[in-house]
């Protein structure tokens, strides 16, 4: 988890990995695994999957058998259904465990998650109490090499009781001679031990740069450093990545994703760090061996200093326009984002912050806003526009509202992002223009008591992430982690759909948002995929790809409860495996 926004490129990140991103080749080169052509006339199955089968379509739910030819389904149901497609070549699977279709993640971040991947994790998930980050750091420390930098993130004092600091002191205490470098979840505070602060040649004498600080008291270096332009002296000490070891983390970010049923996500902001090359590496790394999941892109409208149409034009010049890539590795959409973080008080409201004079800004000026969106919708692309606050929605729909009558959407199925807090009138009239939400359903979760008590008050708190008001709107919402906000684990999200529980208290936060476990299930499969542009995707059934995953219990007919504790043996891609636990 992060109160910094994903969608968004953090200066250290884009130093730290964009030269090694730039410097990839250029060439879009699609791999076309997927690809097979055939001249049966009749489908034979070349795999039969047989036993306890949950179909994700709700007019046949289940099933006892799928026939799977050339990567597509060709027949489901029971045994009988089936028999006449199989024959003495195929392959017959029996899963010990629930087949169900593979999950859909439709919102998340390959490129900006690289560069912490291997750090210690302080998230609040991961330590519940500030003690539990305490040992964590001591047990970390204690475990590696002498000499060797502990790095560590996600830390968010504000989640625990009096927001305590990691202090010079205490991760002195901690650890008196290897060097320690804790960075907030916020991305805008870093906690270092002396042995880090000697080893980056800062002294209590050191200035502090422009708009950065080296935090002190009585003048003597408190180990709490403060903006980019002062941490970025911590991070000068710790090795550059390699191309090789980013290729191993797009891997491991793709297989941590299997692992919890995922075969197809959307990467939320390609391009960022790195520009086309982010893209053509996808291709190169797939094309070396296939993803365990199949990656649909969103390229981001900024790069540097160029303009929106100078960032277009790079994409076409690469031949990357709108669908173009193959079955693995697809470009869909048009990147834009209006606001920051509603947890990092960056986020864009009608009304002020618990608190504060301001209720946030907005990223561009109307024009600027207009003219991104215009130059993606004339390029032909979906848009998918990060809209946190309400007053980002009533940005961003205004702007769509007006731009949409002169671009007839066709079947593009433009987005907006998080729609964290909306009102009637915005879920009304997103319907009306055909823009549907994804929710980054865990805010409820892990921040919920924070709105609650002090970001928003109880009352605009309770607007927060209103799935049960999109779907009575008419549209079809997706779930997303916008990883690494939050893990991406697809039934936890749903489950939190249904339940809208707080982690903080366990309270429900506004049970009329709480949606049903069919409409749960739907916004992390079809619904999902179909915001994607991926129609053949999130059920079982004849015409669709064989993607799906072996799991422990069937989400379908098992209590929400009990969903995150679902376990994912193996995954299948065109009836091929792709992921084994
Ligand atoms: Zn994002």
């Amino acid at each position: 988890m992060t109160t910094g926004s994903c969608c968004t490129v953090h200066p250290i990140a884009a130093e730290r990995l964009g030269p090694v991103l730039r410097s990839t080749n250029t060439t879009i080169s699609p791999a076309n695994h997927g690809r097979r052509t055939s001249t049966r006339s009749t489908p034979q199955a070349d795999l039969l999957v047989v036993g306890h089968i949950s179909t994700g379509d709700p007019s046949t739910p289940s099933a006892e058998a799928m026939a799977v030819s050339d990567g597509r389904i060709v027949g489901i149901g029971s045994r009988s259904d089936v028999d006449g497609l199989t024959g003495p070549s195929t392959t017959i699977v029996a899963p010990d465990g629930v087949v169900i279709p593979g999950l859909v993640e439709p919102h998340m971040h390959i490129w900006a998650s690289l560069l912490n991947l291997d750090w210690l994790d302080l998230s609040h998930e991961a330590c519940p109490t500030f003690d539990d980050v305490v040992s964590a750091l001591r047990s970390a420390v204690g475990g590696a090499a002498p000499g060797e930098p502990l790095m560590a993130k996600q830390f968010d004092p504000s989640l625990y009781p009096g927001e305590p600091v990691l202090t010079r002191d205490l991760l002195d205490r901690i650890s008196p001679d290897r060097s320690v470098v804790v960075v907030n979840a916020s991305l805008h505070y870093m906690y270092a031990n002396s042995t880090a602060l000697a080893a980056a040649g800062v002294t209590d004498t050191t200035p502090d740069p422009p708009g950065g600080t080296f935090g002190r008291v009585d003048g003597r270096l408190n180990g709490v450093i403060g903006e980019v332009p002062a941490m970025m002296a911590l991070m000068a000490a710790v090795p550059m990545p390699t191309s090789d070891q980013i290729t191993d983390g797009v891997r491991r970010i793709l297989d941590a994703a299997a692992r919890r049923g995922v075969t197809s996500l959307r990467e939320a902001a390609t391009g960022t760090l790195g520009g086309v090359g982010e893209l053509a590496l996808l291709h190169q790394i797939n094309g070396s061996r296939r993803l365990p999941v199949r990656v649909s892109t969103a390229q981001f409208s900024i790069m540097g200093d160029r303009t929106p149409s100078e960032v277009a034009a790079a994409w076409r010049d690469a031949d990357v326009t709108p669908f173009s890539g193959d079955d693995m590795v697809r470009a869909d959409a048009w990147k834009v984002v209006t606001d920051g973080s509603n947890q990092g008080r960056s986020g864009y409201f009608l009304q002020p912050y618990l608190g504060e004079e301001s209720g946030g800004k907005a990223n561009w000026t109307p024009e600027g806003l207009r003219d991104v969106l215009e130059v993606g919708l004339s390029d032909g692309w979906q848009v998918m526009v990060h809209t946190n606050g309400d007053a980002a929605v009533e940005f961003a729909l205004c702007a769509m509202e007006d731009l949409l009558p002169h671009h007839p959407a066709g079947d593009l199925r433009h987005r907006f992002e998080h729609v964290s807090f909306s009102t009637d009138d915005q879920l009304t009239r997103m319907a009306a223009a055909g823009i549907s939400p994804s929710f980054l359903m865990n805010h409820v979760y892990f921040w919920g008591a924070a709105f609650r008590d002090t970001i928003l008050g109880p009352e605009r708190a309770q607007r927060l992430d209103r799935v049960a008001s999109a779907y009575a709107a008419g549209m079809r919402p997706s779930l997303h982690s916008d990883y690494t906000v939050t893990e991406i684990h697809p039934l936890l999200s749903a489950r939190t759909a249904v339940q809208r529980r707080l982690q903080a208290d366990g309270t429900v936060l506004n049970p009329a948002e709480c949606v049903s476990p069919d409409q749960a299930l739907a916004a992390i499969t079809t619904h999902a995929a179909w915001q994607i542009h991926a129609d053949d995707r999130g059920s079982l059934g004849v015409g669709q790809r064989a993607d799906f995953a072996v799991v422990s219990d069937d989400p379908w007919a098992s209590d929400p409860d009990g969903w995150p504790e679902i376990t994912v043996s193996e995954t299948y891609l065109d009836g091929t495996p792709a992921y084994q636990g």
